[in-house]
């Protein structure tokens, strides 16, 4: 015991010396503050796929900038304190290394879905990942400690000094310039600053998502003049309701009707009516750029219109419905919600409690009760869309209890070893989805009426699948398990005999690939909607449909085959096996 505790003591001598030592030597401080700076490029210089040169790029450029900016000012620890900006993005980095497991850097997306994820759902992913936030305090609280103690006693860089450390980190910065033509990116066609260089890309990705906000507040004038020249052809002997459901975070590899060894899907297992399309796939992984698509005659190709033009919504009035909106998300800032708005009736249930100031958390099937209210009280042929919450995390919330199938299913933490747990919470949450689906399905057979309804995901999601170990959605590059979605038609008997060739086409164009451009032109062609931004040959009730290799939209919102998305050997392998290609 004695020689344990005189070890003990001796080692935190040792420590308390060696700090003494470190307080006193403003050189070595400073070359500590620009290590912690740095922390995240050591990572992207040892696993981005690049070669030796670009790797030596990775170093040198942050070393070389963070050497200059703490060398120009006279004490280093005052500069490190003003760099804290600089350590909210690490640690937002750090996070993401932990996340995704690979070296992402923050996209622009990453930077749109803080603005758009709310706080509650903030606040879920990050009690979850302590380990991440552990790393960041190890890295960032002594350091600043430090700093402030530096500043404090002014415990300064001889001039001398300071101007050979200012040369030094020139020959860096210069080196990281000279070296530039010799490098390569072993997956873009480029090795460049903007995508490349870690804190360069963050920053031009910043900018590019400030650019995008900017956008997206205009949108109400931008798209203000904008017509569909939307008509109805009234070959229709009944009433018409055409129903949309959003799903969130929809997986289809944990749906039992696209081949999961689990009954998932109990209820439209038995539903008749109904299209499966088994090879669909989203046009991004991210809520705020997903919805959009669905929403509107954009796609990831011309996704630079979506700021000038109406949705779905606007179709429709034009055509004589009356147009219902419906959402079980929290409220945010992106353009979903603008687009909302032209509905002629738009209600949000997942609200701020103004006592709590927490959000409510209403499962999907009230937005049911909601249309079937509407349907009751309104005569007019009528489009709704319901836009649920699905199987967004923490997914043991988003069912109640009796749909507790798979157990246990209380998650206590984010980890591979707890998959099983995270698996059954998820599989719940899709039985429940399958009923609120089949509850949506049975009120429009109620109706009697041309009832037409789809439903797909925005996206899909990981959960720890694989050696990878990805979580959740929105990584910068996607995968199998978040592009592949479930995509479903469901008509009336009423519809069928008004409409017998749209059937039939659907049910020959459901052996085909398609994706999430396909449900505007699909909704509209299938209320007998005409307006020059339908394409028919993305209708999945046309006979022209046509298959066309599916696109992206990346980071910087440029379409791009999904398959040039730098997809992994293992996603690549998952599409083959499951037949999912172009
Ligand atoms: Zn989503």
């Amino acid at each position: 015991m004695t020689v344990i505790n005189q070890r003990q003591m001796k080692s935190s001598f040792g420590l308390t010396d060696f700090l003494r030592k470190l307080l006193t030597n403003p050189l070595g401080l400073l070359w500590y503050y620009v290590i912690i700076c740095m922390a995240p490029s050591f990572y992207f210089a040892i696993s981005q796929p690049v070669n030796f040169i670009a790797r030596a790029i990775i170093l040198f450029f942050p070393l070389g900038f963070f050497l200059l900016v703490l060398s120009l000012v006279r004490n280093s620890g005052r500069g490190f304190v003003f760099l804290f900006p600089v350590f909210l993005l690490n640690g937002f980095q750090i996070i993401l290394f932990y996340l995704f497991r690979g070296p992402d850097a923050i996209s622009a997306d990453m930077f749109l879905n803080v603005v758009t994820t709310s706080t509650s759902e903030a606040g879920e992913l990050l009690s979850s990942m302590t380990q991440a936030i552990l790393v960041i305090c190890l890295l960032y609280i002594p350091a600043l400690i430090l700093a402030i103690i530096q500043w404090s006693t002014n415990n300064v860089l001889k001039k001398n000094i300071r101007k050979k450390m200012i040369l030094t980190s020139l020959i860096f910065l210069s080196l990281s310039f000279a070296l530039f033509p010799l490098s390569k990116n072993s997956f873009r066609s480029k090795f460049t600053f903007h995508n490349d260089v870690y804190p360069a890309n963050i920053v031009y990705n910043l900018g590019f998502a400030i650019h995008k906000i900017i956008k997206v507040k205009n949108y109400p004038q931008t798209s203000k003049p904008f017509l569909f020249d939307a008509v109805k052809k009234d070959t229709a002997s009944k009433r018409m309701i055409v129903v949309l459901i959003i799903g969130e975070t929809g997986r289809a590899v944990s749906w039992q009707l696209y081949g999961y060894n689990r009954p998932t899907n109990p209820n439209l297992e038995k539903q008749s009516n109904l299209i499966v399309f088994k090879d669909a796939i989203t046009e991004n992984n991210a809520t705020h750029k997903s919805v959009p698509i669905i929403l509107s005659c954009n796609d990831a190709t011309d996704f630079k219109d979506i700021y000038y033009r109406k949705s779905i919504f606007a179709a429709f009035n034009e055509a004589g419905f009356t147009t219902v909106c419906f959402s079980n998300q929290p409220d945010n800032h992106s353009l979903t919600e603008d687009f909302y708005r032209q509905a002629d009736i738009f209600r949000i249930i997942r609200v701020k409690d103004p006592a709590t100031g927490d959000y409510t958390n209403p499962y999907d099937e009230e937005l049911t009760e909601m249309m079937k209210k509407i349907i009751k009280e309104n005569k007019d042929n009528l489009f709704i869309v319901l836009h649920s919450y699905g199987s967004h995390f923490n997914y043991g919330d988003r069912y109640p209890r009796q749909f507790s199938i798979f157990t246990p299913d209380k998650i206590s933490q984010l980890s591979q070893s707890e998959r099983p747990v995270l698996i059954n919470a998820y599989d719940n949450s899709i039985v429940y989805t399958d009923y609120f689906i089949s509850q949506t399905i049975r009120a429009l057979e109620e109706t009697k009426t041309d009832a037409f309804l789809v439903y797909t995901s925005d996206h899909g999601e990981d959960i720890f699948d694989d050696s990878r170990n990805g979580f959740l959605h929105s990584s910068p590059i996607p995968n199998y398990f978040q592009l592949r979605i479930p995509f479903i038609i469901w008509y009336s008997n009423e519809y069928k005999n008004d409409f017998p060739e749209n059937v039939s086409a659907a049910i020959t164009n459901g052996q085909k690939p398609i994706s999430t451009n396909s449900v505007f032109p699909t909704l509209l062609n299938a209320a007998g909607i005409t307006t020059p931004y339908l394409n028919n040959s993305l209708s999945l009730v046309s006979n022209n449909f046509t298959v066309k290799p599916r696109m992206y939209l990346d980071d910087h919102d440029h379409g791009i085959p999904y398959l040039q998305m730098n997809l992994a050997p293992e996603d690549l392998f998952l599409l083959k096996k499951n037949r999912i290609g172009d």
